[in-house]
């Protein structure tokens, strides 16, 4: 019989990557805290058109990386492949705009896409990521985008680049779409099936294209900051300026878009150059028209940004990380039945402590202690337990000492 493994694209984290994990989520919720944000959890899957409506029917997302299936009732179901359309649904769901003005956000957990594995690139991985509802002001795409340096500055990743661009609104729209239209027209016999669709369907879109050979010809496209409106382009300056005053370094791409249909003015990205192809580590934007799509027309403006965890955990390399406990009990086979007793105390006490209950042999018990990455061995000893004793060892400097197996929980530190 075949070996049952994980579904291609998927990945197991054993043991010391599910603490790396953890420990990087840990540290963005505490950042996400200090910014004000709250945490929403949404179910992984969703109606399919949440999505095809949320995110735009052309876009790579909706088009080819959807897992969509039929649940037994026949309703399309979609696992979610990014987070800011749950986000906007509970948003509108429990009237949140009832409570407050500005609503900040953040949200954590697998996302979905059925996407060619590859290093960087998984068909499940987690995004950790956070939105502000109910500010049309440009101060809020300039704390979003701090807010994403400020998770690498506390995670110490350097060598990253900022990438901003304004993608305009439906005002500044049609004119630059007219110009990308005007730009390509001759070029359509040399460019790929997708680009061609999206030339007549959805133009802007075709910015997104990541075939090699369309790339020399896309990046004739004009510069969207020349056709920006007067609410747009005042908008821009101040997101500049802001991050300016703050000291950050970054560049204006007058081609990046984001994969998401809704997204209006602020678009922005930051890649960590020692990632190669799959280098963005996060990307966000403003999206001030999306919640009218399921608000009956009536919209709140918003942005947000999300990062790829796993593509964090890549650029911050293999650090070296083990799992430790505090306390290894070893028993002798005459003391066996002090040994629950024992680790029960020491649990009791707040101490993490474990065993070997095959009751083995000393050597290979220690082996064990070793392997957990125990700070301390507690060895019930035959004769010190018949006196309520025990050697504690301090694994670190290989000091022993006898003590009362009662006291021992507050001599490890
Ligand atoms: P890419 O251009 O690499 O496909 P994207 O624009 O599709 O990224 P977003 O939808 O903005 O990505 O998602 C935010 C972040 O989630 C990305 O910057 C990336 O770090 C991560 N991410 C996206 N898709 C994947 C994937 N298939 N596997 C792992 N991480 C991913
Ligand atoms: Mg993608």
């Amino acid at each position: 019989m075949e070996a049952i493994t994980a579904v291609r694209g998927t990945n197991d984290l054993v043991y010391a990557q599910a603490a790396r994990m953890l420990a990087l989520e840990n540290t963005l919720r505490g950042i996400a805290h200090k910014y004000g944000y709250e945490e929403i959890r949404t179910p992984v899957f969703e109606h399919t058109e949440l999505f095809t409506r949320g995110i735009g029917e052309d876009t790579d997302i909706v088009s080819k990386e959807m897992f969509t299936f039929q649940d037994r009732g026949e309703r399309s179901l979609t696992l979610r492949p990014e987070g800011t359309a749950s986000m906007v649904r509970a948003f509108v769901e429990h009237h949140l705009f009832a409570e407050r003005g500005i609503n900040k956000i953040f949200y954590t957990g697998a996302m979905y896409r059925a996407e060619r594995p590859q290093k960087g690139r998984y068909r499940e991985f987690h995004q950790f990521g956070v939105e502000v509802i109910g500010s049309p002001s440009p101060l809020v795409d300039a704390e979003i985008i701090l807010f994403n340096l400020d998770v690498f500055k506390t995670l110490g990743l350097s060598g990253l680049t900022l990438t901003i661009n304004s993608v305009g609104c439906p005002k500044c729209n049609p004119a630059y779409l007219a110009a990308l239209r005007e730009t390509f027209k001759n070029d359509l016999p040399s460019l790929c099936e997708t680009c061609r669709t999206r030339y007549d369907k959805n133009v802007l879109r075709m910015l997104d294209c990541k075939v090699e050979s369309c790339q020399p010809i896309l990046a004739k496209a004009p510069a969207f900051s020349d056709h920006l409106c007067d609410e747009c382009k005042p908008h821009f300056e101040t997101v500049k300026q802001e991050l300016a005053n703050a000291g950050i370094q970054f560049t204006v791409n007058p081609r990046l878009v984001r994969g998401l249909d809704y997204y209006t003015k602020t678009a922005f990205e930051i890649s960590a150059n020692m990632l190669g192809a799959q280098n963005a580590v996060c990307g966000g934007g403003r999206y001030d028209n999306l919640i009218g799509v399921f608000n009956n027309g009536k919209s709140f403006p918003a942005m947000g940004s999300a990062f790829g965890l796993e593509r964090i955990l890549l650029a911050l390399g293999d650090a070296e990380t083990k799992n430790t406990i505090d306390v290894f009990v070893v028993a002798f086979k005459e003391t066996a039945d002090k040994l629950m007793p024992t680790l029960s105390m020491l649990r009791a006490a707040g101490r993490s402590a474990n065993a070997d209950y095959n009751v083995s042999s000393i050597k290979s018990q220690l082996k064990t202690a070793d392997k957990l990455g125990a700070k301390y061995t507690l060895i019930l000893g035959p004769e010190e337990a018949a006196a309520g004793e025990c050697m504690l060892r301090n694994m670190t400097d290989k000091t022993e000492k006898r003590v009362k197996i009662a006291d021992a929980a507050g001599m490890i530190v």
